[in-house]
Parts: C-alpha cells; sequence; structure tokens
C-alpha cells in the first residue's frame, strides 16, 4: 500500500543521497533491477523502449543484476518477446565486434507476462516471476522500474494493480509515464490525482522525451555558464523568441491519437513550453531537479493565459500536381472527415516579469511543412544609433544580432553577427559564428531515451516533469483550447509542404517580429 511506499521511498532517498554521484554500477550485492515496460507489444517499446535499454546495457550502464518483463494483454511467449525485439536492437554505440553476443546476453535477461490491465490477480502472477529472478539474482534490495507504453486510458489501473501486488518490499518502485497527462487543466489534475492515490510524486517520472535531447541541457550551459549571454538576457536586450517547431510530414495513417489531440497539446504545451520555461527561468539555485523545477514552475505561473487574438491555427490540405496526388488531414483514413483538428499553430506569449515584460515569445508547430526543423531564434534589439547603417548592403539595413538555438535537423548554435567584408572600403555583410555539433562533437549522441531511462534508474528527475509544473503549462493553454473548441474555430487551410497558414506573418507583424 501507499505506507510501504513513502517508507520505501525514504529508504531509496536515504541510498541516494549515500550513492556516490556520477553513478557507478552498483555491486552485485547491493541490489536488483526489474524493469518491467507494460505494454510491450505497442510501437513504443518495440521501437523506442527496449532499444534504449539494449543500448544502455551495451555502453555498460544498467545494474549488473537487471531483469527485464515485458507486460501486455497480447499473448506470448518469452522467445515470441525475444524475437519481435531482437529486430530492433542494434549496437549503435561504437559498433564493437561483439555486438551479436551483446544482444544474446540481452534477450537472455528479457521475459514476457500476460495479463490484463486491471486485473490484480495478473499482476500477482507477475510478482512471482519477478520475485524468482530476484532470489536467482540473490540482491538484498530489489528495485522495480515501470514504464507505461499503454494508452492513458490504463495508467491508473496499471498503476493499482503494480502498487498492490507488483511493487518492491525492500527497494524503490518507479513509474514512468508517456505524455499525453490529460487534455486540459483538470483532466490532468484528475490523472495526477488519481495516480497519487497509489504513489508518491517522487514515484512518478513524467517523461517528455524531447527533454531527453542533448540540446536541453545545453540551453542551461550556455545561458549560465558564458558570461557573454545571461547579461544579454533580458527585455533590454533581445526584442523577441520565437519557437519553431516544424515537421515536413503529416500524420501518414497514424492520425488516430493526433486528431483527438491537435498540434497545441501535442507538441506547444508540452515540449515547446519547456524549452521555453528552461530558456527564461530565472538562475536556479544549484543544478538539483528540485531547484531546476522550481525555477521552471516559476516562470510558467508568470506566463499569461495565450489569448484567441494571438494564436493563427491552421491545418494542411492535399493537392495534386500532375498524376501526383498527396493527400491532406481530413483524406486520412485515420481522421474524421470533418476534424478541426489543428496541424499548426503559431502563438504569441507573454511572460508578466521585470525580465521579459513586453518580450514577445512566438511558438510555432506544424505539420506537413516544407521542412523539417525545431529551434529557437533570438532576436536582439537594433545597436542603438546609425554609425554603419549606410555601409551595409540595400536589405541589411539595421542587421540585427540574432543568436539561434538548433536541435534539428542538426544540432548546432549560430550568432549572426554583422562583419566587414574584407576589401578596400567599408562594407558590412552578416555572417554566423557556428557551433556544429556532429562536426566539433563526431561521437554519435545517445537517444533521448536513453538518458532520461537511465535517470530514472538514478533517481536524477531534473528532465522529468513535476506536477505543479504540469498544472502551470496547461494553465497557460487550457482557456484558449476550451474557446477554440466552443467556438469550432476553422482551422485556415494550407498546403501540404508549404510555410504554413499566411495568417502567421500577419500575427508576426502585430508584434514587430520577423518571421523566417
Ligand atoms: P499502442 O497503441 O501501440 O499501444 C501500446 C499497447 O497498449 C498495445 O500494444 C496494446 O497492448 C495496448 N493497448 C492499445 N490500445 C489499448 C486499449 N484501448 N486498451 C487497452 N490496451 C491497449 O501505443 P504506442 O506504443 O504507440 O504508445 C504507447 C503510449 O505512449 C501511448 O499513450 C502514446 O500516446 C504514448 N506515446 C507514444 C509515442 C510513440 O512514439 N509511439 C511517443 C510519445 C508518446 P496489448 O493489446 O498487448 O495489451
Amino acid at each position: 500500500g501507499a505506507t510501504t511506499h513513502s517508507s520505501a521511498a525514504e529508504n531509496v532517498k536515504t541510498r541516494e543521497k549515500e550513492a556516490s554521484i556520477p553513478f557507478t554500477r552498483p555491486s552485485k550485492a547491493d541490489s536488483t533491477l526489474t524493469i518491467v515496460v507494460v505494454g510491450a507489444s505497442g510501437d513504443l517499446a518495440r521501437n523506442k523502449i527496449f532499444p534504449a535499454f539494449f543500448a544502455l546495457f551495451y555502453d555498460d550502464q544498467l545494474p549488473e543484476d537487471f531483469t527485464i518483463f515485458g507486460y501486455g494483454r497480447s499473448p506470448m511467449t518469452d522467445e515470441e518477446l525475444r524475437i519481435t525485439i531482437s529486430k530492433t536492437l542494434n549496437c549503435r554505440v561504437d559498433k564493437r565486434e561483439n555486438c551479436h553476443d551483446k544482444i544474446s546476453q540481452f534477450l537472455k535477461r528479457c521475459f514476457y507476462h500476460s495479463g490484463q490491465y486491471s486485473s490484480e490477480e495478473h499482476f500477482l502472477e507477475l510478482d512471482n516471476r519477478i520475485r524468482e529472478k530476484e532470489s536467482a539474482q540473490g540482491g538484498k534490495i530489489s528495485n522495480r522500474l515501470y514504464y507505461l507504453a499503454v494508452p492513458p486510458t490504463q495508467f491508473v489501473d496499471v498503476v493499482r494493480c503494480a502498487n498492490r501486488r507488483a511493487s518492491s518490499d525492500n527497494g524503490w518502485t518507479r513509474v514512468i509515464v508517456e505524455k499525453p497527462f490529460g487534455r486540459d487543466s483538470e483532466s490532468s489534475k484528475k490523472l495526477t490525482r488519481d495516480l497519487k492515490q497509489y504513489l508518491n510524486e517522487d514515484q512518478i517520472f513524467r517523461i517528455d522525451h524531447h527533454l531527453g535531447e542533448e540540446l536541453f541541457e545545453n540551453l542551461l550551459v550556455l545561458r549560465f555558464s558564458n558570461l557573454v549571454f545571461e547579461p544579454l538576457w533580458s527585455r533590454d536586450y533581445i526584442r523577441n523568441v520565437q519557437i519553431i517547431f516544424s515537421k515536413d510530414f503529416g500524420v501518414e495513417g497514424r492520425g488516430r491519437y493526433f486528431d483527438n489531440y491537435g498540434i497545441i497539446r501535442d507538441v506547444m504545451q508540452n515540449h515547446l513550453l519547456q524549452l521555453l520555461a528552461l530558456f527564461a527561468m530565472e538562475t536556479p539555485v544549484t543544478l538539483d531537479a528540485e531547484d531546476i523545477r522550481n525555477e521552471k514552475v516559476k516562470v510558467l505561473r508568470s506566463i499569461k493565459p495565450v489569448s484567441i487574438e494571438d494564436v493563427v491555427v491552421g491545418q494542411y490540405k492535399g493537392y495534386t500536381e500532375g498524376n501526383m496526388s498527396v493527400p491532406g488531414y481530413t483524406d486520412d483514413p485515420t481522421v474524421s472527415n470533418n476534424s478541426l483538428t489543428p496541424t499548426f499553430a503559431a502563438a504569441i506569449l507573454s511572460i508578466n516579469n521585470s525580465r521579459w515584460d513586453g518580450v514577445p515569445f512566438m511558438m510555432v508547430a506544424g505539420k506537413a511543412l516544407h521542412s523539417k526543423r525545431v529551434e529557437i531564434r533570438v532576436q536582439f534589439r537594433h545597436v542603438p544609433g546609425n554609425l554603419f547603417n549606410r555601409n551595409f548592403g540595400n536589405n541589411l539595413n539595421n542587421a540585427t544580432n540574432e543568436l539561434v538555438i538548433q536541435v534539428q535537423p542538426d544540432e548546432a548554435v549560430y550568432l549572426k553577427i554583422n562583419n566587414k567584408v574584407p576589401g578596400l572600403g567599408m562594407r558590412l555583410d552578416r555572417s554566423d559564428l557556428n557551433l556544429l555539433f556532429k562536426k566539433r562533437y563526431p561521437r554519435e549522441a545517445p537517444e533521448a531515451y536513453e538518458r532520461l531511462l537511465l535517470d530514472a534508474m538514478r533517481g536524477e528527475r531534473r528532465l522529468f516533469i513535476r506536477s505543479d509544473e504540469l498544472d502551470a503549462a496547461w494553465a497557460v493553454f487550457t482557456p484558449l483550447l476550451k474557446e477554440l473548441e466552443q467556438k469550432k474555430t476553422a482551422p485556415e487551410l494550407y498546403p501540404y509542404a508549404s510555410e504554413g497558414p499566411v495568417g502567421v506573418h500577419y500575427l508576426g507583424a502585430k508584434h514587430h517580429i520577423r518571421c523566417v
């Protein structure tokens, strides 16, 4: 029950404090780890979760005594699970020669248990099988990590059954939950309340896999370890900030989930707001998870709820060119014919604090656009006076500095600066100071899920979302979502692979933002 959990959680806290940081592999006698992937027959489990655990195993990051159980309703034997997941494992780390050995060693630790998500009896059976492995491993402390790769309708049942019948009685039990965390403030709060009937906040790891991307971590380093940026990070020097998330494909037959949520819930309320929070928050007291999350909550709570006047919503439409025909959003068989779900949105957010007062933060997110990119663009104010203005080429009047923090297609940080063109006379040009990560650091970076799973095992919560943070994030978008739905606002149509709705340029112009 919950009491066992809180004392287990206390134990964990003490042990985690004692454990040396950085993480070292616990010795054999110390503890065992059982990972339960709930929904093991699904896409997410097969394509992301098992491969990420394997990559960690390959990189010697898993504890010595670990076991992985897949759980789901589909009937499957251990061997069938192994065959299925073996197809998605690969040794990307550094292509060492023992790849096959490593895969077979890993698969030997993988098992499957078939059961219903709401059956305590089935979870008890799972518990028995887990205990068998734990005692064979001779571990004194047995820790359990659940990964919920099932639709959110199943979360509470699984947590109830796992808590009552299959949680650790001497170590920690943690649960990783995938988004969506509700669809508005009320449903999100309800989900949190329901989960907290069975779990403490520190057992819940809300995952937003974009937070495991390299640049999320690097944003903190960039801001707080370089003297040159932080003094400029305010309304005094920054004119506007654009946070852009653009995909060059549509739902392509996978619209069932998306049609129910739309781009604002799918991308803006979580990933983009997280990027904004890390970008705009004050300096945290330390790098501890709670200190960082406290600052994120503060800045999220300072954001005014988005107003419908400051939003453009769009939906992609198909077109035919010669004998090629591209389907629009509502042509997709997984989407309803008269769907008003936005596949694109642009919104202006304002942060009501002394650092950011008056600086528009423009979020742009869309599917089926002409390019694939995820980036933050920071446009600085112009240099006062006009000393050099006449030395620019025609279209470079008032060229201001711009800092671009790019997550996709390639991770990069570049600063647009003004520069003299070599030669006689004084002619100015804009160039980039450019840090392209794959050039500077050619070693392949780990997948976002690897970092997050490792953090969850270590009990590092920095990249997971706390419940008050989630509440603050929903508060920014819930009134807008309700209004769009009540008014049945029709999205502006834009052609597949275009730049998106024209309305975005008007929205930008209203806030003096030059959109790129
Ligand atoms: P799936 O639809 O493939 O579901 C995973 C498993 O859950 C299925 O194999 C099935 O297992 C079980 N399941 C599916 N539908 C139901 C249902 N209605 N009732 C009970 N059980 C059901 O989802 P994904 O694997 O794609 O994703 C899992 C979760 O992660 C979802 O909540 C999704 O929103 C989220 N997510 C997924 C991402 C992805 O990349 N796919 C990315 C981010 C989030 P069985 O029949 O064996 O019980």
